[in-house]
């Protein structure tokens, strides 16, 4: 099966790329930004024109419709999920998508700061596409594939199989959310607003990626109150809160167990922001690990390092919150492996070697999991995310839409008793 999605995907892609949708960590409302509502709206508006079924946006900001059954037989409801929202990391504002049609396989300077050159030796993956049409952005913002190559591809399998009912599938339900980023992509209520048996996630990178295997997270928040003095009748009254919070910092581990000295299967301890004032300061952490004892000793680690600097100044009030974020989804998948075999043989149908890669980050799929829906992720072709030499391929993208359609077909045929 090869489909003529390319143009379609191409349109939708940067359609929805320009669209400003960055999720804003420290804002309280849900969505996080207002402005993830101008796609939202806009793919209510685009799923009603194509035809799909039920289609609305819920009070959390999530978009969900149907696309109704084209076979008699009592079949799973699977869903097909992405997330509008980019990084907060890098701006998101004005982005410019430029198409690079046919590459040439050589460097791709980015006009709007041509300090960024994406070259096919430091990426190898790009080093493949020669030919293909790359989507980057001008360089001075993200591009926002991730997820929007997502969402481009399954709009545009929503569309085609709405388009050609010959095609047999089960029921499926389509469905956009907000604030993935800032891992609040999943609401308690989405579940329930799915009924589904099955999802998957559009929010892998690399043609082939099936991954049923994501960190478990938690995030800790560190708070420590000093004593503040004048500082000039200090003298022995003055407990400087940045100076334990620096404590803190100086007395965890610095040459391991920090994201930028482990991969593969090692977790660690990220200390992202630190902010206060004499007065009073705060440590904000993620910790990470693939399993639950390493989680586990990540926090405990934590905490014994808060509590000997806390022994060190009994006139100082440390404290540390760990808050669970999500779990490593093979936790449940291992039990049932069919929604990865069946994504595995939907790749191998359209011509591609699937793999499995634990991934070092969560999904939408991975809280998902956890209450009851098994929802893998898979390929968008993705590239060099959350920065400014994020791209990805057209190609890419159509290669991930006929896998999807295969899937959705492969489920038909799942009929229950
Ligand atoms: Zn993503």
């Amino acid at each position: 099966m090869t489909l003529d999605v390319g143009q379609e995907l191409e349109e939708r892609f940067v359609r929805y790329a320009r669209i400003d949708t960055q999720a804003d960590e420290s804002s309280a409302t849900t969505p996080s930004t207002e402005k993830q509502l101008d796609l939202l709206n806009l793919l209510v508006e685009e799923l009603r024109e194509i035809g799909a079924q039920d289609v609305r946006l819920t009070d959390y900001g999530a978009v969900v419709a149907t696309i109704p059954s084209t076979v008699a037989a009592n079949v799973p409801t699977v869903a097909f999920l992405a997330h509008v929202d980019t990084s907060p990391g890098f701006s998101g504002t004005a982005v410019e998508p430029i198409v690079h049609r046919g590459y040439d396989g050589g460097d791709i300077v980015l006009p709007g700061d041509p300090t960024q050159v994406l070259s096919p030796e430091e990426f190898p993956y790009l080093g493949q596409k020669a030919g293909e049409d790359i989507i980057t952005a001008s360089g001075t913002t993200l591009l926002g594939a991730d997820d929007k190559a997502g969402v481009a591809i399954i709009m545009v399998m929503a569309n085609h199989l709405l388009r050609h009912p010959d095609f047999a599938h089960g029921p499926l339900r389509v469905c956009f959310t907000p604030d993935e980023e800032i891992g609040r992509g999943v609401h308690a209520n989405l579940p329930n607003d799915l009924q589904v048996d099955v999802a998957y996630t559009l929010d892998g990178a690399e043609l082939g990626q099936v991954v049923y295997e994501t960190f478990s997270a938690d995030k800790a928040l560190v708070t420590i109150q000093g004593v503040s003095a004048h500082p000039g009748q200090a003298r022995d009254v003055l407990v400087n809160a940045l100076l334990l919070a620096a404590k803190i910092i100086n007395t965890l581990p610095q040459a391991t167990l920090t994201p930028e000295t482990t991969s593969d299967r090692q977790g660690f301890l990220h200390v992202y922001r630190m902010s206060g004032t004499a007065a009073e300061a705060e440590l904000h952490f993620i910790l990470r690990d693939f399993e639950r004892d390493g989680l586990q000793a990540h926090g405990e680690l934590l905490q014994q390092v808060c509590a000997a600097v806390q022994a060190t100044e009994p006139r100082a009030r440390i404290t540390c919150e760990i808050t669970p974020q999500y779990r490593n989804m093979r936790y449940w998948l291992e039990d049932d492996m069919r929604p990865v075999e069946l994504a595995r043989e939907a790749c191998r149908q359209v011509g591609i070697g699937p793999f499995s890669t634990p991934t070092r980050g969560g999904t939408d799929g991975s809280r998902l999991t956890e209450m009851g829906v098994p929802t893998p992720n898979l390929f968008t072709g993705m590239q060099n995310i959350h920065g400014p030499l994020e791209w990805n391929s057209v190609q890419d993208m159509a290669r991930a839409t006929e896998m999807c359609i295969a899937l959705a077909q492969l489920w038909a045929r799942d009929e229950r008793s």
